[in-house]
Formats: C-alpha cells, structure tokens, sequence
C-alpha cells in the first residue's frame, strides 16, 4: 500500500503516528505545495489548543566555559577563540529581575558544562529565584548531569530541563560528538529528567554534517515516542572556529516543515521558533510561528556578554532577540496575527 505524502500528512493529523519509513517518505518528498499543506494543518491544530498565544522565555546564557568538545559548537572546548565569562549569581538574579518588570513569566538558564555551577550554587540560586519569583518556571539547560544532581535540582526548585538529544542515530550522533560523548549517556539523561518530574525538552540541529533524511525520520520517530514537552529545533550553522567551520547551513524550509510535522506528531508541544532560525533568515522567527511554533525565548543575557556566547556565525542577540525589544518582537508577531502572553506557558493538555 503506498499512500502519497498528502494522505500521510492526513494520517498524521489522525493518528499522531507513522511508521520510519513513512516519516523518510515525508521528508524527502517535501515540495513547497506539500509544506503548506503540512504548515496549515500544523497551525489549525496549534490553534485549537493554544489559539493565537505565543509564549515568551527569557534565555539567560550564564556561561560560555564548557567541558565539552562537540564539533559543531563555538564554545566548545578546543575553541581557543572564545572569549570565556561566566555570570554570578547576583548576575543571574539582575537578569531575572529585569526579565519579571518586562513581562517573563519563564526564566531559562543555559550554558555550557561548567563545573563552576555545582550542585550547592545551582541549588541555592533555584531557591532565590523561586523564592523571588514564586509565580514563575525555571527551566535549565546545562547539559548532561548525574541523576542523583537532576534530583537536587528539581528539589530546589527547577520545572523544566532542555536537553537536545541533538540527532536520534548513534552513528550520526558519534559524527557530531568527540569519543569519550555518548549517544546512550544522553539518552539515560532525558529519561532520569522525565523521570524525575521535569518537563522535559529535547531536539535536533535541522542540517547538520551527515545527516540524512533517514536520521531525521529517526528523530520524529523519537520525539513520537518519548513525548517531550518541549523540542527545540533549529537549522545547523557553522561556526567557523570549529572543524564543522565550512560545512553548509541547514536551510530555512526544511526546519520549518519539520516544524510543522512535529506540531502534528503532539498538538500540544511547546515548539520554540529558534533564534538560530532568527539568525539564517530576517523573518526566520515569524516563519516558523507560521510553521506551527509557539514558543520564542528572547534574551535576557547581560549585553556584554552577549556576542561571546558565540554558538555559531552571526548569533541575533540584539533587535527583537532581545528581552528589552520585547515591544518590537510583539509587534512582529502581532503583524502576523500572534498574541505574545505574560505567562508562564506550559504545556496545554
Ligand atoms: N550545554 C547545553 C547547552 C548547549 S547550547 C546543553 O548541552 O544542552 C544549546 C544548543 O545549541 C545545542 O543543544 C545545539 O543543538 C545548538 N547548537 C550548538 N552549536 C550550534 C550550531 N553550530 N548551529 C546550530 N545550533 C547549534
């Protein structure tokens, strides 16, 4: 039985479910007719759930020191070129502080995995910031942990954890991913985080060195089934002091028909429209909303910090990447019908 990609897209909006092969079918028979088939579906499903709100994040990036060596990433390790920092406490808490008065309902701390934030810092931090901000969710993004440290954090008081599973193949993520990285050590985190109550958030680089449209289907296929809060997805783009420095950017089209696609496998995801899709496109943000995204995470970070957070070429930090241009990202999305909500945004049965 070989159904044509328009019946799939229709299965998907029935069923939430299609088969690996279905998915590759999907993905390599994307024309610009097909992508719009997907992407209006994908925003009736969005609506029924999430009507015209879009949820805002404050993305506070408190360090750019990072014990990892991954060979896409500018603050990787090796990168002699980075300019290291790393945000104090009282830092962190000025960013939250500020991010309340304009409307932030979610802080999101991300960095790299920095030894310096331990347990005992992290832990007392969460508690400040609960403690401040009672009515707001905290989500981490700092790499992988042990259990036993998930656990000590969601106790202080942590909601959420971002954690990209970056590629559902091993051998692609053995591509992407320095030897003593593993695909299963990744894995064995995203499941400990739900375990443990977190609302979990996983996802994939859209482009990336090697990856075929069959290490995307595998991707669907695990968000499907791992059913994540969250999935944050956004194009490859090379950062040009890495080995991955000359390869080619993923593309704007293909990260917003997966966009789409993920928004029919879970109408109810909480789905950023990335900055890295901000970055490789002017509207890029306004795109992937129109893709069925419902998510954007300004940032909140110190400005000057801002450029040393250099994950790739040409990062947006400023503009209506920024939390103080929270006037003009709004009035973006309201140009496209959008509602941005001072809430904490979760998910939505
Ligand atoms: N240390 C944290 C944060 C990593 S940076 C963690 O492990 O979760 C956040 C995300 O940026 C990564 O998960 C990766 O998917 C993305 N990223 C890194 N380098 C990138 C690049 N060159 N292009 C696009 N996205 C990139």
């Amino acid at each position: 039985m070989n159904k044509n990609v328009f019946d799939l897209i229709d299965s998907l909006c029935t069923e939430r479910s299609l088969t690996l092969s279905e998915y590759q079918s999907l993905i390599d028979g994307r024309t610009p007719a097909l992508a719009e088939y997907a992407a209006e579906r994908a925003v009736r499903a969005r609506k029924e759930i999430y009507g015209n709100q879009v949820f805002i994040r404050g993305l506070i990036e408190i360090s750019n020191v990072c014990k990892n060596d991954c060979l896409y990433c500018g603050i990787r390790r090796s990168n002699r070129r980075c300019d290291r920092y790393r945000l104090t406490a009282e830092d962190i808490l000025g960013c939250c502080a500020e991010g309340y008065r304009l409307g932030f309902r979610t802080f999101v701390l991300q960095g790299g995995e920095d030894g310096y934030f331990n347990d005992d810092f992290l832990c007392e931090l969460l508690r400040a910031i609960k403690g401040s901000y009672p009515d707001c969710a905290v989500t981490l993004s700092l790499g992988e942990r042990t259990r036993e440290s998930y656990e000590k954090l969601r106790a202080a008081g942590a909601d959420r954890y971002l954690l990209r599973h970056e590629t559902a193949d091993k051998a692609h993520y053995e591509a992407l991913h320095p030897s003593e990285m593993s695909f299963d050590e990744r894995m064995r985190c995203l499941y400990d985080l739900k375990d443990l109550g977190y609302q979990v958030g996983c996802g994939f680089m859209v482009g990336s060195p090697r990856q075929t449209s069959a290490h995307l289907a595998k991707d669907l296929k695990f968000i499907e089934q791992f059913s994540p809060h969250m999935c944050g997805i956004g194009p490859f783009i090379p950062q040009s002091d890495t080995p991955f420095g000359k390869e080619n950017a993923g593309t704007l089209e293909l990260t917003c028909y997966l966009l789409s696609l993920l928004r029919l496998i879970k109408p109810n995801l909480l789905l950023p429209s990335t900055t890295a899709l901000g970055t490789i496109h002017p509207f890029g943000r306004e795109m992937g909303i129109q893709a069925g995204a419902n998510v954007v995470m300004p940032n909140l970070s110190p400005g000057n910090v801002r450029k040393k957070y250099a994950l790739y070429n040409n990062k947006l930090s400023d503009g209506s990447e920024s939390a103080q241009c929270k006037a003009e990202l709004a009035s973006r999305m309201a140009s496209i019908g959008y509602e941005v909500v001072t809430d904490r945004g979760d998910m939505k049965r």
